[in-house]
């Protein structure tokens, strides 16, 4: 507790030093309007503030027409080009704001991509992105927020010194006062503030269920399970029971607020009353003119205004920082995993596991546990077991989307904690059972960002089975899948999903495939003819093959069985096969029709 804190005071400037230097390479211009606009806005006051007090006094004594429209031109003409050239530099800066949103929004974005792959499942991480969101456009306004509280920081500062001089030198009691009930009025606004911080905490939690029910559920990928499971009224229920929970927070910030708005305009009201008595005095006793009554009236007001304008600043900053802040925390969030620098060489590689066992973040059951097995070069491993057994988990450690917690995974003989992790990704192109395809033309999912001359696409398309597909349709490749995007984009059918994934684990021509029973939608005969022809087009390369079913046992150079995280049995086709009582020979004996 005592830690947290003692971050909340650094905050303002962590967040500061974090956005201000970024801002500043990026957007200069917006910065120089700023310094602009800081400046008509801090000497805009005081064009009335010394011209009112010359006009009243002439109109009560002199009367020199000539002097008062001098004093009256002053005022519209002045007034009028400084406040028409503050508002130019608000609407260019305002320009800016877009732009910055979307420069740091991106940068988001591509954090939230690279991020460990086990923190997505991680809710403390997942938290931290919606508030880091959430933080950042509703709350913070940004970057182009903060910075605006900051320039109206110094604008009001500005305003403050002159005002101050102007009253020290007429009406010097009139500052205590002010400056008296402004403390209280900042000690009012801390404690609100204090109440709508912990207010967004509390909410950050409900924003995202909100986001999944709300949003992720219009996907009409779900369509079709909420219709056929009723699961509609569910759903409104749950977005009932959250909608209370989320309106229950609010009442609890209102009820808050109440009282201390209230006692806000009371002491306004003392203010005012102490104003007028104090000013009122210095004329009956002739120490001040009529026009200076009227001037220190001003200037007291635009003292106060200012100094309220500049508390608010303060806390409006602090605020804006402390939602920010959650961004900036986001983006340092510590990796799950440990990365290492060492290159991958480029030679043929040898995998192997060494006494490794596993156990899910934030569970107790062990999942894998003292597995052993070497995966040479070239060589094409079955990996087969029933539902649940760790098969997945098994990939997903090899594919460092976990570190394993006890025992080793070795390439070539080294930890693969100490390869450089985009290098060491590089060597596989697994094709997973939950593989998801992107809003995208059929092209931009097989190649992502890289290139490819057209005629090897063509190649690989007629590999995989997609080329009858391709034909169908008016714009071949370039056609879009699903309809985000484009109202024509085609819906592909399961077993088209599967070849377009397939095409992209071929495209990326790394040294290591994986298929993590993709098809397991299908029936095992056509499961074990994709796998047949896959295994054509994988070639010299190492494979990985994972099934429930033995589809790819037959061609396979090695099946390792899997049960309850152990491999239990390992070998060829052949000698598993005749293993009496053995686990392969008693699923083989189940599902021989298919595999002859
Ligand atoms: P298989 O691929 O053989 O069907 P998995 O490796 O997917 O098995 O799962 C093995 C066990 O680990 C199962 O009991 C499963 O419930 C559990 N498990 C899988 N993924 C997670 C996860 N992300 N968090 C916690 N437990 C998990």
């Amino acid at each position: 507790m005592a830690k947290e804190k003692k971050e909340t005071g650094n905050v303002a400037g962590k967040t500061l030093l974090y956005f201000m230097p970024i801002a500043w390479r990026h957007y200069k211009g917006f910065f120089f309007c700023g310094a602009v606009n800081i400046i008509l806005k801090a000497i805009q006051p005081f064009v009335s503030i010394m011209m009112t007090p010359l006009i009243l006094d002439e109109l009560l004594g002199g009367r020199n027409i000539q002097k008062l429209l001098t004093y009256v031109a002053v005022i519209a003409i002045g007034g009028t080009f400084l406040s028409l050239m503050a508002s130019i530099t608000d609407v260019i800066m305002e320009k800016y704001s877009e732009k910055m949103e979307n420069f740091f929004t991106e940068k988001m974005s591509r954090r939230v991509m690279e991020l460990d792959f086990q923190l997505t499942e991680d809710k403390k991480a997942l938290d931290q992105i919606e508030k880091a969101r959430t933080g950042m456009d509703w709350y913070s306004g940004g970057v182009y927020g903060i910075s605006m509280q900051v320039f109206q920081m110094i604008s009001n500062t500005l305003k403050i010194a002159g005002v101050i001089l102007l009253i020290i030198m007429n009406a010097p009691a009139l500052f205590a006062i002010t400056a008296f009930l402004l403390l209280i009025n900042t000690f009012i606004n801390s404690r609100k503030n204090a109440i709508e911080i912990e207010s967004f905490n509390r909410l950050s939690k409900l924003n995202r269920i909100f986001g999944y029910l709300g949003w992720d559920l219009v996907d009409f990928r779900y369509g079709k399970d909420i219709r056929l499971y009723d699961a509609k009224d569910m759903m409104v229920e749950k977005w009932n029971c959250y909608n209370q929970e989320s309106l229950s927070n609010w009442k609890w910030q209102a009820d808050r607020l109440l009282p201390l708005n209230a006692a806000g305009t009371v002491f306004d009201a003392v203010k005012d009353f102490c104003t007028y008595l104090y000013l009122g005095i210095l004329v009956i006793m002739g120490k001040i003119t009529i026009g200076t009554f009227s001037q220190m009236l001003t200037a007291g007001a635009t003292l106060n205004s200012a100094m309220q304008g500049l508390i608010m600043n303060i806390q409006e900053l602090i605020k804006r920082t402390n939602y920010a802040y959650e961004y900036v925390k986001f983006m340092g969030y510590p990796p799950a995993i440990k990365k290492g620098s060492r290159p991958v060489k480029d030679v043929p590689h040898t995998i192997e596991f060494k006494n490794v066992s596993f156990t899910y973040p934030n569970t107790d059951v062990k999942v894998l546990e003292d597995v052993n097995i070497i995966i040479h070069p070239g060589e094409h491993l079955s990996v087969v077991g029933l539902n649940g057994a760790g098969k997945t988990t098994f990939i997903k450690l090899l594919c460092r989307l976990y570190d394993t917690d006890k025992g080793e995974i070795l390439l070539d003989g080294i930890n693969i904690k100490e390869y450089d992790y985009s290098e060491y990704m590089g060597l596989f192109s697994p094709v997973f059972q939950d593989f998801n395809l992107l809003a995208f033309s059929v092209k931009d999912n097989i190649v992502l960002d890289r290139t490819c001359p057209e005629k090897d696409l063509h190649t690989l398309i007629e590999q995989v089975g997609l080329k009858d597909k391709m034909d169908t349709l008016e714009k071949g490749m370039d056609t879009m899948l699903f309809k985000f995007f484009d109202e024509n984009g085609i819906e592909p059918s399961g077993g088209e999903q599967q070849k377009i994934a397939i095409a992209r684990s071929l495209f990326k021509k790394a040294p290591v495939v994986i298929l993590d029973e993709p098809t397991a939608a299908l029936d095992p005969v056509a499961e074990y003819d994709i796998y047949r022809q896959f295994d054509t087009l994988v070639g010299e390369k190492t494979a990985v093959y994972i099934s429930h079913r033995l589809s790819s046992c037959k061609f396979c150079d090695c099946i390792a069985v899997f049960s309850e995280g152990r491999i239990k049995e390992y070998g060829t086709h052949d000698e598993l096969v005749l293993k009496p009582n053995g686990i392969y020979a008693e699923m083989f004996a189940a599902q021989a029709q298919y595999y002859h």
